[in-house]
């Protein structure tokens, strides 16, 4: 008999609207262990409003999420977002600025604390910031904030990982080294990604797979390859023709 892992997560038959308007508009998609999912498209077409929904910050009309083939969301059952195992990385997420960079990443650690700063080292060491732990937020650039962002994110070893736009604040000389810096940290820690963007190039870079979205839907799913030499539709095209 053959068998095979459950997505890390499976959404299915989502919608949402706000008032009159379906913001989001049945969408289905799911995320593999190991992989990095990016659902793209452009502002205002539900990106952030799936991602709320999938964390657990905000309620879906109907649709179910599983998380490892465990139920967590539909009409009746809710786990709270607490309990989802998911870590998050918003643009404007910031650091506590009272704590340390190593209190920063030890804040959602449990256990002894010994193996909370063996974790805290090993992450900093992962995202080249080793000896960065007594220094506080504002004496790090916003790439090196950035970075520590992302060791906070993946400290507890969360099962999924959400990230929106996180690199939206940063400027473009920086931002492609970080790109890199985060997908490698991300692979090592074998994490599962979902991740938003507006930016195509950003999609190609980082993605296992693409999720194409606009106005509330799914138009296209597939490896980036597929999606960039197969567009679905003229409007898909388009929207992929300045990547460079
Ligand atoms: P994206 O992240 O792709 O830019 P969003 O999910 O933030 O898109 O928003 C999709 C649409 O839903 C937008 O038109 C936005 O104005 C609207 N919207 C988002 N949140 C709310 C809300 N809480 N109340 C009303 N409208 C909302
Ligand atoms: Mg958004």
């Amino acid at each position: 008999m053959v068998t095979s892992l459950p997505p890390r997560l499976e959404i299915r038959d989502i919608v949402k609207s706000f008032g009159a308007r379906r913001v989001v508009d049945d969408v289905s998609l799911s995320v593999m262990p190991g992989q990095v999912t990016c659902l793209l498209g452009p502002s205002g077409c539900g990106k952030s409003t799936t991602l709320r929904i999938i964390a657990g910050v905000e309620m879906q009309d109907s649709g179910t999420i599983h998380l490892d083939g465990r139920l967590v969301c539909d009409t009746v059952t809710r786990v709270p977002p607490e309990g989802r195992g998911i870590g998050l990385m918003f643009q404007d997420f910031a650091l506590f600025p009272h704590l340390t960079v190593a209190r920063n990443v030890a804040f959602g650690l449990t256990g002894d604390r010994a193996a909370r700063a063996r974790r805290v080292d090993e992450l900093l060491e992962k995202v080249n910031l080793s000896g960065y732990g007594d220094k506080h937020p504002h004496q790090l650039s916003g790439g090196e904030q950035q970075r520590v962002a992302l060791a906070r994110a993946l400290a507890p070893r969360p099962r999924l990982m959400l990230m929106d736009e996180p690199f939206s604040g940063l400027d473009n000389r920086l931002r492609d080294g970080i790109r890199d810096t985060t997908l490698a940290v991300l692979k090592e820690e074998g994490a599962a990604v979902l991740l938003v963007t507006h930016e195509p190039d950003e999609a190609m870079r980082m993605a296992d797979e693409i999720a194409l979205m606009r106005d509330g839907r799914i138009v296209q799913q597939g490896s980036p390859y597929n999606v960039y030499t197969r567009p679905a539709d003229r409007a898909a095209a388009a929207f992929f023709s300045d990547v460079n």
